[in-house]
């Protein structure tokens, strides 16, 4: 069986975070941190949800040719550390929790990485899982489901969608496509 790159996108609020924590916990996957120069929300930690660093330092990342794909959202720039993420590969799955235009540039760069697509049962169950996570202020959920639309339509470019209504459903789903990517040869 080979390790597999899976890479798990979807519009903010669909439950990316909660599966991933999940499928890592549970599962032999390795969760792929990312960098980011957004400013940690309450109870985050550096080097758990991801490494948050400055501006700079992000800039010198790039030049250094350190990211697999990085992009930018929401005035902050997040990017996929290339040598964590190949180095992991050659001992188990790694996840990548990352928004569409990340995870088609990590196909151009890596053509074996499976991409999955988490989508809202409805669009208005997304703005109640975000009102109700109550990390950001309605502003900042507006500028978010603005981006909705955006996020779906690359759906037909991704190798599978999963939609997440009931939790465990959508998780066996993905368990059960990981699987599958998993014995292919
Ligand atoms: P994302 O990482 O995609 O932004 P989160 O994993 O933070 O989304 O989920 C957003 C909110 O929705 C969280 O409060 C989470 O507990 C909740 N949530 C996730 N999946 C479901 C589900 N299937 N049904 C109901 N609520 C969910
Ligand atoms: P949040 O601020 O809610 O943690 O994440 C905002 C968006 O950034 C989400 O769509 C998330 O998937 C995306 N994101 C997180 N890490 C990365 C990354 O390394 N690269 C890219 N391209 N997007 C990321």
């Amino acid at each position: 069986m080979r390790n597999v790159l899976i890479v798990l996108s979807g519009p903010s609020g669909v439950g990316k975070g909660t599966i991933a924590k999940l499928l890592t916990k549970d599962d032999n996957i390795s969760l792929s941190i990312s960098c980011t120069t957004r400013s940690p929300r309450d109870g985050e930690v550096h080097g758990r949800e991801y490494f948050f660093i400055k501006k700079e330092e992000f800039k010198s990342k790039i030049e250094k040719d350190g990211f697999l794909e990085y992009s930018e959202h929401f005035d902050n720039f997040y990017g996929t550390p290339k040598d964590f993420v190949l180095n992991s590969l050659k001992e188990k799955d790694v996840l990548l929790e990352i928004d569409v235009n990340g995870g088609l540039k990590v196909k151009e760069n890596y053509s074996d990485a499976v991409l999955i697509m988490l989508l809202p049962p409805s669009r208005e169950e997304i703005k109640n899982r975000l009102i109700k996570r109550n990390t950001e202020s309605i502003e900042k959920i507006n500028s978010r489901m603005e981006r909705i639309d955006y996020e779906l339509s690359k759906q037909s470019l991704y190798d599978y969608a999963v939609i997440n209504d009931d939790l465990n459903v959508a998780l066996n789903e993905i368990r059960k496509i990981i699987e599958l990517e998993k014995n292919k040869v």
